[in-house]
């Protein structure tokens, strides 16, 4: 783990220059300052959205295989520098080493499913006649880059999130200003700099460090964004680009349920529970946040999950394979969890493991901790945590656990374990929730070619897939018309000879045939009362 300090966002040549003022970058885990970041006023940021603008045409000049050369070596150059990004990556998280393999991972895919993939996706599509008014016209329908894309991150995941939402917006030739968030915003740099190394043209992705006015900054100057974070910044995100009239595509929270059935392999359940509560310190957003376990096992479920979860080591990671559960990132974030637990206790939960932060360490730790005898009238079970917290509750059956786990305003993710996949894929299909895993958690992140998203407060859009690429494109429909005849039926002028077959046309189409002998006669009917009337 870094113990230097590092400076992120030293500006490169000729880049816009940021304010004097200097974010400082904490180790959660140790509480020492590793670095500090600049901040990008609104002034600032209008000068990274110019140059941004004036470097976007060059790219998307490149095409397809120009962007995905590019994108192919910064893969490569990923994988040459993993040791320095995971250094950064862990002094700025406090979490283990294990976390931060597991984030790299997912820019190593995403670069190559785009690499590969954006052509696909963007090239155009041809649309059928769907009436004779455009019979004979060929119909075709066009994605362009928006120009220039906001990107807003935070800090569970400061690479994945932050640059794996840019690497679509690049791949489909957008020019990014990127804003990670205040708390974790060094080991992007390194990204930058990675970028520039493998041939990506100055401009075309920047950096605006700051906070919160950098990030309302950022939305101001921009064509289309695509933040990720709280619901409660989402929504002001959302509204401040419905001022704009700019898309805006939204990732936010969740409180993700799992689901245990009577018939599901316990082993695998129990390592679920606990890998998807503690990974990241419960700091991801679809981390598993609440258990509804069938009567019939709840007790042998409970049990090896008290055994698991007592058995993790957690602490300052020092090396590799050090400690199982790394830091929380902020002080905010440690009182959050620990209320709920407190909560929690008041309304008569018991703690059987863990409940507390850990005591006597420099660095911000919370205890990974189970609850039981929860319900739905403590914040542990209806607010996101984002925490190391298991709290468990026992179900009649799978019908009770759907309501339970839709009686929730937020829909990002759920998982369900049960050796009868069928069943799990029914009642799949009965969660509201933008994302579902039978037996299986967080390898979502992994399956490209599905969407992921989230419904209710979880979001607005997805990730993944082809609607993953178009959302950061606006849609160009193009009809090209043969240039004969001279004149079309319905061009001008009218005639009253001719109106009445248009009609009988329209209505033949689409209705029955008596309906159009009647049709004509009541056309030319109207149309003699109406000149009667008109004195013609
Ligand atoms: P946050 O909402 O506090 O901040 C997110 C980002 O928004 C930061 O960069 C912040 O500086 C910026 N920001 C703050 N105010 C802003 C404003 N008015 N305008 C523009 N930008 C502004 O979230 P956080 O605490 O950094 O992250 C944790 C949250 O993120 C959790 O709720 C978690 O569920 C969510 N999250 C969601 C996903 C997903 O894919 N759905 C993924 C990871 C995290």
């Amino acid at each position: 783990m870094t113990t230097s300090t590092t400076d992120s966002s030293t500006p490169a040549p000729g880049a816009a220059a940021s304010t004097d003022e200097r974010i400082a970058v904490v180790n959660p885990a140790t509480g020492l300052q590793i670095g500090s970041a600049p901040v990008f006023d609104a002034a600032a940021v209008a000068e990274l959205a110019a140059r941004g603008r004036a470097a976007q045409p060059g790219w998307e000049a490149m095409g397809f295989d120009g962007r995905a050369l590019v994108l192919r070596r910064m893969q490569q150059w990923m994988s040459d520098h993993a040791d320095e990004l995971l250094e950064i990556l862990q002094a700025e998280t406090g979490r283990v080493f294990e976390d931060s393999v597991l984030e790299l991972a997912y820019p190593l895919t995403a670069l190559g499913h785009w690499a590969r993939n954006a052509e696909k996706y963007l090239r155009p599509q041809k649309a059928a006649a769907s009436s004779p008014f455009v019979l004979s016209r060929r119909l075709r329908s066009y994605y362009r880059p928006y120009g220039l894309v906001g990107i807003i991150a935070p800090w569970n995941f400061p690479i994945t999130i932050g640059f794996g939402d840019s690497i679509p917006a690049l791949a489909a030739g957008n020019a990014v200003i990127l804003k990670p968030s205040e708390i974790t915003p060094l080991s992007i740099e390194v990204i930058r700099r990675g970028l520039e190394e493998c041939g990506m043209p100055e401009g075309v992705f920047q950096i605006a460090t700051g906070a919160g006015a950098t990030g309302a900054a950022v939305v101001d100057v921009v064509d289309m964004v695509m933040f990720t974070g709280s619901t409660a910044t989402g929504r002001k995100v959302g509204a401040q680009a419905a001022q704009r009239l700019i898309p805006a595509s939204l990732e936010l929270g969740g409180k993700d349920p799992m689901i245990v059935l009577a018939d599901a392999n316990l082993e695998r359940a129990a390592n679920l529970a606990v890998f998807g509560a503690t990974v990241n310190s419960g700091q991801v957003c679809l981390s598993t946040e609440r258990f509804y376990v069938e009567e019939a096992v709840y007790d042998e479920f409970v049990s090896r999950v008290v055994a698991k979860v007592s058995a993790l080591r957690q602490g300052v990671p020092v090396a590799p394979g050090s400690v199982d559960v790394g830091a929380i990132i902020t002080a905010d974030q440690l009182e959050v969890i620990d209320a709920q637990v407190r909560d929690a206790v008041a309304k008569g939960a018991r703690v059987l493991v863990g409940g507390q932060p850990v005591r006597g360490v420099t660095g911000r730790f919370y205890e990974p901790t189970v609850l039981v005898d929860v319900d739905h009238t403590m914040a542990c079970m209806t607010d996101e945590t984002f925490g190391p917290l298991l709290p468990i509750m026992k179900v009649a059956d799978a019908d009770e656990a759907v309501r339970l786990a839709n009686d929730t305003r937020y829909g990002l993710a759920a998982t369900i374990v049960t050796r009868d996949r069928a069943r799990g894929a029914e009642l799949a299909g009965r969660i509201d929730a933008g994302t579902v895993s039978v037996n299986d958690m967080l390898t979502h992140c992994f399956a490209l070619g599905l969407p992921m998203g989230g419904v209710k407060t979880s979001g607005i859009g997805t990730r993944h897939g082809a609607a993953g690429i178009r959302k950061f494109c606006a849609t160009k429909a193009v009809l090209v018309a043969p240039s004969f005849p001279n004149a079309d039926i319905h061009f001008y002028p009218a005639n009253e000879k001719v109106s009445p077959l248009l009609l009988a046309a329209v209505t033949g189409l689409y209705g029955t045939a008596s309906r159009v002998a009647r049709a004509t006669p009541r056309a030319l009917a109207t149309a003699r009362r109406l000149r009667r009337e008109l004195g013609r």
